[in-house]
């Protein structure tokens, strides 16, 4: 049910969420579309196989609660997908206002087994993903003066973890792009932000051992795994007016670890 006060907040604001297939992306998406944007729900397909129901599920959720959405596909590695999906936005709403790069892929070993395979994968869907939609996502922006970019790093990219070398170097490197942007867009009223989820329910972190979850959980001052919608409340936050003069923040939503 739309909040009647909160629901033109983001009226009239056209988003692009990465990875809305699922997880909190999927969370993201509704609840940016709740607040009265738009929402581009990005999906991908790799060798036939793809979340594209899932995906779909969304929009029918946003659609059926009255807000508009539709399913774009692309694989965020890929400059020719990326710059086709974000050509596919603007010609269906004029624009592009709110960028979420949320994709995200953990494959996680200690750095003597860890393939180069593994590295690369992770560094190019978790870095160079937000790189690519960032830059096609970014004209628009650039034309409008208005813009908001959230880029999904992690508390592995500040603190580093053992076991995710690469995942943490691409949380790293996401950090480091954001502030570099905040200070090359400012200018252009574009504020560029990251957000640093501690663990969240998810796939993701589903795959945990129950052994290695409660490790965790015990060094979580508020005793718990965070929910997407947590997340959600933050990057409708920083996509609003009300975040306006907030720029090349890292924010960190990790329960207090
Ligand atoms: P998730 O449930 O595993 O979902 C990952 C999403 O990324 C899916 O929608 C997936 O799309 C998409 N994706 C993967 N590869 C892609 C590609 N090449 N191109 C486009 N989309 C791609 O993960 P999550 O837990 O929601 O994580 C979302 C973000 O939060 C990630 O950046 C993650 O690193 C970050 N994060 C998560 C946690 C946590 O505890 N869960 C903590 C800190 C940060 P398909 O469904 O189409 O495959």
């Amino acid at each position: 049910m739309k909040n009647n006060m909160a629901s033109s907040e983001l009226d009239g604001k056209v988003s692009l969420v990465t990875g809305a297939s699922r997880g909190i992306g999927r969370v993201h998406a509704l609840k940016l579309s709740s607040l009265g944007a738009k929402v581009a729900v990005n999906y991908v397909e790799i060798e036939g196989a793809s979340n594209k129901a899932e995906a779909n599920g969304v929009v029918e959720t946003i659609v059926g609660q009255g807000g508009e959405a539709i399913a774009v596909e692309a694989d965020v590695r890929n400059a020719e997908a990326v710059k086709a999906m974000v050509e596919g936005v603007v010609e269906r709403w004029g624009k592009i206002d709110i960028l979420v790069n949320n994709a995200g892929i953990t494959k996680d070993n200690l750095l003597l087994r860890m393939s180069e395979e593994a590295w690369d994968d992770v560094i190019d869907i978790n870095l160079k993903g937000a790189y690519l939609c960032t830059k096609f996502a970014l004209r628009s922006m650039m034309k409008q003066r208005w813009g908001r970019i959230i880029n999904t790093a992690s508390i592995s990219g500040v603190i580093g973890t053992a076991g995710q070398g690469n995942y943490s170097a691409s949380k790293g490197g996401l950090i480091a792009f954001t502030k570099s942007m905040a200070r090359e867009l400012g200018s252009l009223n574009i504020t560029v932000n990251a957000i640093a989820p501690g663990f969240i329910t998810t796939d993701m972190t589903d795959r945990l051992s129950d052994e290695r979850k409660e490790a965790i959980r015990s060094l979580i001052s508020l005793q718990r795994f965070g929910k997407p919608e947590d997340i959600a409340e933050l990057v409708a936050f920083l996509s609003s007016d009300r975040a306006s003069y907030i720029t090349g923040q890292v924010i960190g939503i990790d329960g207090g670890i």
